[in-house]
């Protein structure tokens, strides 16, 4: 009882104080203290079982606890639906600090969040059932779904949920490219497991070196830490294990530590290539500086339970090496559920699920697909260009004045951002400066549609897929959120843009990925950051950006306290070296 009025009280003044409290914590080198008080919140009472629900609701069904379904999840509000989350996972996960995860910088729990505790402050009834889901049924409006807890429990249990939406956000897998060994010897860096098990080989390799009968060879062997693929999370994680080393390993085993070998294969000719040029070299010489043996333009061919083989793009040339742990970096593949759900919506021949700008899965319905599972398919203009060039030639001529397009260049803008981008290009000041740009020798002021095919024959080559990175899933999941909310609303009031193809206008505007920069922490606190507007970056600076936007972006106030003093714990204290 005690305890409990502890709780209460501690509770209502972090409510009444929230930011004093948390500079108090942030203050307090550890977050045991957090830790404690979050550990002690008194059992909730549980929501009415969907199953009894309001029947006039709308179900609607998450599928995955990233960072798409989480953010839809976290910010749908409206209050006519009731959501089921399926997930095998019962936790929303921080990827950008996985790799800090890998060596104890911040640890593993910091960095996740229940998803139960987000279910909990919606307004509306809200399941979450830890399952994986095996099939998605659209024609009966189904998912079918196999329970995923440790089997010793019992045996596996299989079910089925209805919706009237299904939202996809099941994420990728990680992709081998099918090269032989992959999967049975390589560590992959996806999950938060997947970080606490590189952490304990890691020093499972340290201590397997220091046990005496080990032959020097064999020393060597354990201590050649190889990393494939440079890119973002390969060349974090390689910085992050050298400033694991060199920190705190090195006076922990100085006998091991000229020993120690990270090798870094891309098989490009560079590492960090969606990064400007100038955050490559500097982490190409950065890295060599170090030590770290970076080795680009080499394809790994083979990998065995001792050895890597890899083959020189350049020369052909085929090498062997041993090591101790490999970590499998290279990109991202379609998990299988979805690849089957593509045959059996005639989506087959595609690599990744595909949506149209609104997120909906074509061909569906009320299935939407949001992050790493989906793609979005962009119509192009020349698919559409005749109907493009009627609806702005209202009195049917077969001509147009430059005057007729002022009612639907708003709507050719939105529709097809290419075309915006396009002018940005080529520093074009609107529209009509793009039409008038193609008939540049003519005074003529009425174009026909050769002249209009002539001046949007370029604007295509901009259309590019969107990354798969966090930051696409999230902005992905509040968009679709907010359709959700204002889906009933909407129906009766349209807004969004005129429809080129068909008549009427369209619900709601497409989605629209707003570009926020993105990070290349280099280890010695050092981090290299491309904001928009090619704004570059690089240095002791950034790190300290890094810090505040990594902390800012955390879910919820507990991790975010959490992670920050991991972070003060790390500078006093150094990273924990324990195999635990
Ligand atoms: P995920 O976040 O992967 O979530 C998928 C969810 O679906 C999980 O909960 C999973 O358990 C669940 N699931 C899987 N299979 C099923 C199934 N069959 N049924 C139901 N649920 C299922 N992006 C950035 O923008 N910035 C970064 O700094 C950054 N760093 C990264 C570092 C690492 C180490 C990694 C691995 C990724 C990083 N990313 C970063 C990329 C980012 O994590 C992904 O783009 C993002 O997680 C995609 O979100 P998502 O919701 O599509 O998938
Ligand atoms: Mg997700």
């Amino acid at each position: 009882m005690n305890g409990f009025k502890f709780f209460w009280r501690t509770s209502k003044v972090i409510q009444d104080h929230p930011t004093a409290c948390i500079a108090l914590l942030l203050t307090t080198a550890s977050g045991g203290s957090l830790l404690a008080i979050s550990e002690h919140r008194p059992f909730q009472v549980a929501h009415a079982d969907v199953g009894q629900a309001d029947s006039k609701k709308k179900k609607v069904v998450i599928l995955g606890t990233g960072w798409g379904g989480t953010s839809f999840l976290k910010n749908l509000n409206h209050p006519s639906y009731e959501v089921q989350v399926i997930s095998p996972r019962n936790y929303f996960a921080f990827t950008p600090l996985l790799p800090s995860v890998t060596n104890g910088t911040v640890e593993a729990r910091s960095v996740v969040e229940p998803i139960r505790n987000i279910a909990k402050k919606k307004r509306f009834d809200t399941q979450f059932r830890e399952a994986e889901c095996l099939r998605i049924d659209a024609a009966n409006k189904k998912v079918l779904c196999r329970s995923s807890q440790d089997t010793n429990l019992g045996g596996e249990e299989n079910f089925s949920v209805d919706y009237d939406y299904l939202i996809i956000a099941v994420g990728a897998r990680s992709n081998t490219f099918n090269t032989p060994g992959v999967e049975e010897n390589c560590h992959f860096l996806k999950e938060v497991e997947d970080a606490q098990r590189i952490r304990r080989t890691v020093i499972d390799c340290f201590e397997r070196a220091c046990i005496p009968s080990i032959s020097e060879e064999e020393r060597k062997r354990l201590l050649h830490f190889v990393i494939v693929g440079g890119g973002p999370t390969g060349v974090e994680f390689a910085a992050e294990l050298h400033d694991f080393v060199t920190d705190d390993l090195a006076s922990l085993y100085p006998s091991l530590k000229d020993h120690v070998k990270i090798t870094l294969l891309e098989a490009a000719d560079h590492i960090l290539n969606m990064f400007d040029k100038r955050i490559t070299v500097f982490a190409e010489q950065k890295f060599r500086r170090d030590g770290i043996n970076l080795r680009t333009g080499s394809m790994v061919t083979k990998v065995t339970n001792k050895e890597i083989t890899t083959k020189e793009r350049a020369t052909g040339e085929i090498n062997s090496t041993k090591y101790g742990m490999i970590v499998w970096s290279t990109g991202i593949g379609t998990r299988p559920v979805i690849t089957n759900f593509m045959k059996e919506i005639g989506q087959g021949n595609r690599r990744v699920l595909a949506t149209d700008e609104w997120l909906r899965v074509e061909g569906m319905e009320n299935v939407y697909a949001v992050g790493d599972c989906a793609t979005i398919n962009q119509r192009s203009v020349m698919e559409d260009i005749t109907a493009i060039f009627s609806k702005a030639d209202k009195n049917k001529t077969g001509k147009l004045a430059l005057n007729d397009f002022k009612d639907v260049i708003k709507d050719i803008c939105e529709r097809y951002p290419q075309v915006e981008i396009h002018m940005k290009e080529k520093q074009l000041k609107g529209f009509t400066a793009l039409l008038q740009n193609s008939q540049s020798n003519s005074k003529n002021e009425v174009i026909d549609i050769e002249l209009f095919k002539n001046a949007l024959s370029e604007v295509d080559t901009q259309m590019k897929n969107l990354p798969a990175t966090a930051q696409v899933a999230s902005q992905q999941g509040v968009y679709l959120s907010k359709c959700f909310n204002r889906m009933e609303e909407c129906e009766a009031n349209p807004e969004g843009p005129l429809r080129f193809r068909g008549t009427g206008r369209h619900r709601f505007h497409p989605f629209r990925y707003k570009h926020l920069g993105q990070f290349a922490p280099l280890g010695g606190e050092q981090t290299a950051a491309q904001l928009p507007g090619d704004w570059v970056s690089i240095g002791y600076s950034s790190q300290w950006l890094w810090y505040s936007v990594y902390a800012s972006k955390q879910v919820s106030w507990r991790t975010r306290t959490l992670v920050v003093s991991d972070w003060a714990r790390r500078f006093i204290f150094g990273r924990d070296s324990s195999r635990i």
